[in-house]
C-alpha cells in the first residue's frame, strides 16, 4: 500500500486542450497522455485534485454554470477511463478583480486539502503555466510544467511534455 499524496493538476493545456475561454462541454478534448499518466499517478497512490482559473466569467465571455459544465465534461472523459478527479476547485475571477483565489494565490489548493484531508506539504502541482508552478512552490510543494519545449525557469521542481512524462518523474521521485 502507498501512502495517499495529494496533485493539483491544472485543467486547461494540462488535462485538455487550451481552445483558450472553451465554454462549450463538447469542445473538451483530453491531451495525448494525460489518461496513462493520471491511470499511472492514481495507482501509486496520489489523489487528484482539479485547480483551474476560469478567468472568461469574470470576462464576461461565460456563466459560472457553463464553466462548471465543462470541466463536469472534463471529469466526465476522465471517469470514462477510470480517472477519479476527487475535488475540482475554480476562481471564476478576471486578474484585475485582485480575488483571493486567483492562481497562484493559495486559496484553492487549501480547498483541496480541506476536500481530500491530505497535507500540501506532499503534493505535487502539475500545470502549463507559471502560475501554476508558483501555486505548489507557494503552498510548500513540488510544482512540475508541462510544456513541450520549456523555455523558461519558473522554480519548478521538474518540465515534462506531458502527464504521461509527469507520472514517469513524480513516481521515481517517490522511488516507485
Ligand atoms: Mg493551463
Amino acid at each position: 500500500m502507498t501512502d495517499p499524496f495529494l496533485v493539483l493538476l491544472d485543467r486547461d493545456g494540462t488535462i485538455n486542450i487550451d481552445k483558450h475561454y472553451l465554454s462549450d462541454p463538447d469542445g473538451v478534448e483530453i491531451l495525448p497522455g494525460a489518461i496513462s499518466g493520471l491511470l499511472r499517478l492514481q495507482a501509486a497512490g496520489a489523489v487528484l485534485a482539479i485547480v483551474t482559473n476560469q478567468s472568461g466569467v469574470g470576462r464576461g465571455y461565460f456563466d459560472l454554470e457553463t464553466a462548471w459544465a465543462v470541466n463536469k465534461r472534463v471529469v466526465e472523459l476522465l471517469a470514462q477511463h477510470g480517472v477519479t478527479i476527487a475535488h475540482s476547485a475554480m476562481c471564476p475571477h478576471a486578474p484585475e478583480e485582485a480575488c483571493t483565489c486567483r492562481k497562484p494565490a493559495p486559496e484553492l489548493a487549501l480547498e483541496c486539502a480541506r476536500a481530500t484531508g491530505l497535507a500540501l506539504t506532499s503534493s505535487w502541482t502539475i500545470g502549463d503555466k507559471a502560475s501554476d508552478v508558483q501555486l505548489g512552490r507557494g503552498v510548500g510543494g513540488k510544482g512540475l510544467l508541462i510544456a513541450a519545449s520549456p523555455a523558461q525557469d519558473f522554480g519548478q521542481s521538474a518540465s515534462c511534455t506531458d502527464l504521461d512524462a509527469a507520472a514517469d518523474f513524480i513516481l521515481q521521485e517517490r522511488g516507485l
